[in-house]
């Protein structure tokens, strides 16, 4: 998978995920209440007087969207100039440390760390963004990657050249559908969600702010 299909459909994913989240809390809040007062009355509101917000909008409330499509980027950020520029002759490979559940696990109990010590929610964000990446990459097919060290210290090495690397991935997106179609998803995804900032005139304070409302 490529840019647009990890950072749209984990974009999605995670859209999901909160509302799914936030409807089951809301649910457990209006059980919660006690049975003498009138239902309507004892639903719980939305904070400062919005009646509404876009599933966007929740998520955002929750973490910050640009922290999550970094996330959904992190391992080829690492690995791609490391192991196809940098460390060529190394690794010939851009699916190195960042591609493996031992990262994973790093930047997991880091980001439980920061949260219960300092209510941070940043580094789990890019955890679950890693997470998702390892996914849609479908490391289960590469063992020898995703448990390093398992199977051993040396990571499967590809071609060398990067220009070669570059030319397959441009003929895999115009001929293999399970290239393009997730770049497909991923496009539509996120052109809703600029559609939305758009709507909002939000672009300049979610780029310097993370707010999408
Ligand atoms: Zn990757």
């Amino acid at each position: 998978m490529l840019v647009l299909g990890h950072t749209g459909i984990t974009l999605g994913v995670a859209t999901a995920l909160d509302a799914i989240l936030s409807k089951t809390s809301f649910l457990r809040a209006y059980s919660a209440s006690p049975a003498s007062s009138s239902p309507v009355d004892s639903l719980p509101t939305v904070p400062s007087g919005k009646t509404r917000t876009s599933w966007f909008g929740s998520l955002a409330h929750h973490i910050d969207i640009r922290i999550l499509l970094v996330g959904s980027l992190l391992p080829d950020i690492i690995d791609k100039p490391v192991g196809h520029f940098l460390f060529r002759d190394v690794f010939a490979n851009g699916r190195i440390f960042c591609h493996t559940l031992l990262f994973l696990l790093v930047i997991s109990l880091a980001g439980i760390f920061l949260y219960r010590r300092s209510r941070k929610n940043w580094l789990l964000v890019l955890a679950f963004g890693t997470f998702t990446h390892l996914i849609f990459d479908r490391m289960w097919l590469t063992p020898r990657t995703l448990f390093w060290p398992l199977y051993g210290w040396a990571f499967p090495r590809g071609d060398p050249n990067p220009i070669h690397w570059l030319s397959g991935v441009l003929a895999a997106l115009l001929a293999d559908p399970s290239t393009y179609i997730p770049e497909v998803i991923g496009a539509a995804i996120l052109g809703i969600f600029l559609w939305q900032l758009i709507k909002a005139s939000a672009v300049g304070s979610f780029i310097r702010r993370g707010k999408v409302e």
